[in-house]
């Protein structure tokens, strides 16, 4: 309803460069010029969290992650017009922008995707009040229907965390530490993110099957890590982990 609105309310144009639509486009947010724009993150990468030129030795971004996440990938350098389009989805209320974003993911490689769930990295509730929706949950069923997946609510976010922008990789995992959990694991893991059906129940075996974390951006890979972390302890079997952006990194040595 909310989308619909916003699309007979907003002229058919590029959220970026303001060209026009043509009729085709004119559920999209961004044109086809300002998305082939973005920069692709390409190997030579670390082969698990997606590092594009790891430092020699031990990668110091996934050394700490938890044995069951195996794989991130991220589709886009975060900067230039990518990083307004996060902004744009996160800040402006454009959750329409989600099926751009998903689109530059379709291509990203994660193992066994087509028995895979994809898992929406959850927001504090307080921030989903706010902003009338979760981000990454938008994310992730655009992409859902892309890769024909289906998206399960599995973790809840027990406490918001300070912005993680300035800290030191390891400062960013001590920020975020405890900050998942499954949803209602005590009770059955009620699904309440499918609409319309709120006693759908997620199976056990839900953590059999691979799960795909979905997020908007990787940073340090500190929050991807720590909702794996609450996945790897439920008894998941294997986690990977996609997301639109990737921030650059600043170099914290
Ligand atoms: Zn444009
Ligand atoms: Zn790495």
């Amino acid at each position: 309803m909310r989308e619909a609105v916003e699309q007979l309310l907003l002229p058919a144009e590029c959220l970026l460069c303001r060209a026009l639509l043509s009729f085709r486009d004119s559920a999209r947010v961004v044109c086809d010029v300002c998305r082939h724009r973005w920069r692709p993150v390409r190997p030579p990468w670390c082969a698990r969290c997606g590092q594009p030129e790891p430092s020699f030795g031990r990668c110091r971004l996934c050394a700490e992650w938890p044995a069951a996440f195996g794989l991130a990938r991220s589709a886009v350098w975060l900067d230039g017009g990518a990083r307004d389009a996060v902004h744009a989805l996160k800040y402006g209320g454009l959750s329409r922008i989600a099926s751009d974003l998903a689109a530059a993911m379709v291509g990203l490689h994660v193992p066994a995707v087509d028995s895979a769930l994809l898992v929406p990295v959850p927001l504090a509730r307080a921030r989903v009040r706010e902003r009338g929706y979760n981000q990454s949950e938008r994310l992730a069923r655009a992409l859902g229907r892309r890769w024909r997946r289906p998206v399960v609510d599995l973790l809840v976010r027990t406490r918001d965390t300070v912005p993680q922008t300035a800290l030191t990789p390891e400062a960013r995992l001590a920020n975020v530490a405890g900050a998942f959990e499954m949803r209602n694991a005590k009770c059955g893991m009620r699904n309440e993110g499918q609409p319309g059906n709120s006693a759908f129940r997620i199976p056990h075996s839900a953590l059999e099957r691979p799960l795909v974390l979905v997020d908007d951006v990787f940073t340090t890979g500190a929050t991807l890590a720590e909702a794996a972390r609450a996945l790897d302890r439920a008894g998941a079997r294997a986690v990977s982990a996609v997301t639109f952006g990737r921030a650059v990194v600043p170099d914290f040595t």
